[in-house]
């Protein structure tokens, strides 16, 4: 009789329904998660290239560092040179003074370039970094809260998801294949609502309206009916009702 056939479609969209809540409690978590995670490697992928300019600054200081101490190393040697009164000739005295002179203009050079190609730079890289370092943390801390709510959920809900999964291989064996492939083509659109209650003259699946002689049909159930509007399967209350009681 199609009473009691319709009866096991409505059983098993009960199940399904269980099951889509049970899914979407876990559906949450796994997509923040992966949002999470691409956040994380995002900011990771930016702390390494701000790493890698500061570590070529640091670099280019050493370098400058290094020119400038055997600049002055070379000042100084020419200096004891003039002090000592070594050099003999003026010409001599002149190339000395030259050297001296541009060493000087060389380092005051080094020191201008880091300052002016360096200095801010390097302090809004490294500004750049702490930002980076302190959202980090937060997202890492996140990221390890959902997972563990994830993994705590998961464990939760896979009892209530086998004790379900047996219910509906039960109750899928008492369905004939005819009717179970027409359910399960609408509960794969609309999972855990392919039936749906028609209730003083409404469908409740989408709330339109189920013209007087049609609602008395459904109610009758001497066929199988789906709704105009959202083609869900339909099932009178009173039904449900009668194999209740
Ligand atoms: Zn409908």
């Amino acid at each position: 009789m199609i009473k009691e056939r319709l009866i096991l479609l409505y059983k098993l969209c009960q199940i399904d329904k269980e099951l889509s809540e049970l899914y979407s409690l876990r559906g949450d978590l796994p997509a923040r998660i992966e949002e999470l995670k691409s956040e994380i490697d995002t900011l990771n992928t930016r702390s390494n290239e701000i790493n890698s300019e500061l570590n070529i600054i640091l670099q280019a200081e050493k370098e400058k560092s290094r020119e400038n101490d055997l600049l002055l190393e070379k000042i100084e040697k020419n200096d004891e040179l003039l002090r000592t009164g070594k050099v003999k000739t003026n010409k001599e005295y002149d190339a000395i003074a030259l050297e001296i002179q541009e060493a000087k203009t060389k380092i005051s050079e080094n020191e201008k370039f880091l300052e002016n190609e360096y200095s801010e730079k390097k302090t809004s890289l490294e500004n750049e970094l702490s930002v980076i370092n302190e959202q980090l943390k937060e997202l890492n801390e996140e990221l390890e809260q959902n997972l563990a709510e994830l993994s705590e959920l998961t464990k939760q809900t896979e009892e209530e998801e086998n004790e379900l999964q047996k219910k509906r291989e039960e109750l899928v064996l008492k369905i004939n294949s005819e009717d179970l492939d027409n359910y399960e083509m609408i509960n794969k659109v609309k999972f855990g609502e392919a039936v749906a209650i028609v209730r003083k003259g409404s469908c409740l699946g989408c709330y339109s309206s189920v013209p007087p002689q049609k609602a008395i049909e459904i109610r009758m159930a001497e066929k199988f009916y789906s709704c105009e509007s959202c083609g869900r399967i339909l099932i009178s209350e009173e039904l449900i009702n009668d194999s209740n009681s």
